[in-house]
């Protein structure tokens, strides 16, 4: 399958090799960065000198030139990937400035001062409503003191992009990634319309469960909602690793013979509880990191990365930097969902040693799901508002209150509506991945069988797609599969379909 992959790279002449191996040199240091500081081997993230040493690749003059060769796919990879640098790099001493006020900041809890992030978590886990929702109150008030700058750092970002000749922001995005935001957003707000009675349903039985009386629900409780801790039993730690390596060698893949993954399993205090997978090299050298816990979460989390990492080790050596490296994210979401999602399988859980499946966690997966779904395509609908705007001020705070609010039928404080934007839209990614994620589902059933982890065939056919890294769009690579493109109705009727009982 790797001979197919190289074989269909698009023709291209050699590029600019010098600029392509700097850039790759970059995004290596910067990826081992995180993983030092994530992984808890190094306390501060040291940023700032790669991004020095490798300024020039981001000069105007540079950026420039790279967009005006964007009319190859691999010249439009290039030219996203320095034009966000370059963004990226205009907002940095306010980018800083923020990550340090979080890490700095704290909220006064039960007469300790909880670091800022930590505090966010506690909102989740608090049983009772009362002492939530003034949580979440203080965090937001720590929240609004930095809406300042980040305002600031949000003009600075549409400023830039228009001064690279793009109408705005939502244009400078939507010309780099191709995604057409347009269509994408109607497409969205078809599917919020096709789930609504399906996610009120859901959500009504998960609020009555946890006593929040209904029409009163603030955002803090589905926060709790979501947090399930009565299913964690069923998902024990000593069975999370075993569970991923099982299911990997149902493909034909052996995690432990796999040279270019390092599996990161060592248990450190300033680790990271979250999974992650850095790309240091691709494909020559990627980590998975995590500190086992157990939980669906965890479990749901290394699935996802996991999902990263074989896309990442497998991609094709020979390929040119641009498809390694760069292109559409979409794809790799997307094979990150199917692993991810595995977990909802009930053939999945019988098929693997030491997971207790039941009815109620698969309704619960497709109820999260579902929250994963409205959540992000309201906020794709809000963040076109967002980036089109010419003032970014308490209209759009309101507007988020409401876009947000209206989709998932909670109290939502307006005072998130610029802490919960990510750059670039990469919200866009997301719906993308999640829309490919069944194509590929399918795809794999219909050829492989619903136990289609179990067969090293399937694992055969997914290292053919993982070869060509992210050459293909979602859309070409729905087309590889058989459907005429990225079909969002298939999502919507997996949403809406009834969970295995
Ligand atoms: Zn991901």
């Amino acid at each position: 399958m790797t001979d197919k992959a190289s074989e269909s790279h698009e023709s291209r002449d050699d590029g600019n090799p010098r600029y392509e191996l700097e850039a790759e040199g970059f995004l290596s240091e910067l990826d081992e960065q995180y993983y030092l500081n994530g992984a808890g081997l190094q306390e501060k993230l040291e940023l700032s000198p790669i991004y020095k040493k490798y300024r020039h690749l981001f000069s105007r003059g540079v950026v420039e030139d790279l967009l005006g060769g964007r009319e190859t796919k691999a010249g439009r990879y290039l030219a996203h990937f320095a034009a966000f640098q370059y963004l990226g790099g205009s907002a940095g001493a306010l980018t800083e400035q923020i990550a340090e006020a979080e890490t700095a900041a704290v909220v006064e809890w039960d007469g300790r001062s909880v670091p800022y992030r930590q505090a966010w978590v506690l909102v989740g886990g608090e049983a009772d409503r009362a002492r939530r929702l003034e949580l979440h109150e203080r965090i937001l008030a720590v929240l609004e003191r930095q809406n300042q700058r980040r305002l600031a750092r949000l003009e600075q970002l549409h400023g830039e992009a228009k001064s690279l000749g793009f109408g705005d922001y939502v244009r400078f995005c939507d010309d780099l990634t191709g995604f057409n935001l347009d269509r994408l957003a109607a497409e969205m707000t078809v599917l919020l319309a096709e789930t609504k009675a399906c996610w009120q349903e859901e959500l009504a039985r998960a609020l009555e469960d946890k006593g929040v009386p209904s029409g009163e629900a603030d955002v803090a409780d589905l926060r709790h909602v979501l947090v399930a801790p009565e299913f964690d039993s069923r998902f024990p730690k000593a069975q999370l690793i075993p569970s991923l390596t099982q299911t990997l060698a149902g493909l034909g893949i052996d995690m432990a013979t796999q040279p270019n993954l390092h599996l990161d399993i060592e248990e450190r205090p300033l680790k990271s509880p979250r999974a992650f997978c850095s790309p240091i090299r691709v494909p020559g050298d990627v980590r998975l990191v995590i500190m086992p816990q157990g939980g669906q979460d965890d479990y749901s989390t290394l699935f996802h990365e996991a999902g990263h990492a074989q896309h990442f080790v497998n991609t094709d050596a020979s390929a040119p930097f641009p498809y390694r490296c760069l292109g559409d994210n979409s794809v790799t979401e997307s094979y990150a969902f199917v692993f991810n999602l595995v977990l909802q399988s009930r053939d999945w859980a019988e098929y693997v040693s030491g997971i207790d499946w039941c009815p109620e966690y698969a309704r619960f997966s497709r109820f999260r799901q579902l929250h994963y779904l409205r959540r992000y395509a309201a906020k794709l609908c809000y963040e076109r508002e967002l980036h089109a705007s010419e003032a970014l001020g308490s209209d759009l705070s309101g507007r988020y209150a409401e876009v947000l609010g209206g989709a998932l039928g909670v109290r939502i404080a307006p005072a998130a509506y610029l802490s919960d934007v990510d750059d670039g839209f990469y919200c866009a990614c997301y719906l993308r991945g999640w829309m490919l994620e069944v194509h590929l589902r399918r795809a794999l059933v219909d050829r492989f069988g619903r136990r289609w982890f179990a067969s090293s065939e399937a694992g055969d056919f997914l290292k053919g797609l993982w070869a060509l890294g992210q050459e293909l769009t979602a859309e070409e690579l729905a087309q590889r599969l058989g459907y005429s493109g990225l079909d969002a109705d298939l999502l919507i009727a997996d949403l809406i379909a009834p969970p295995e009982a």
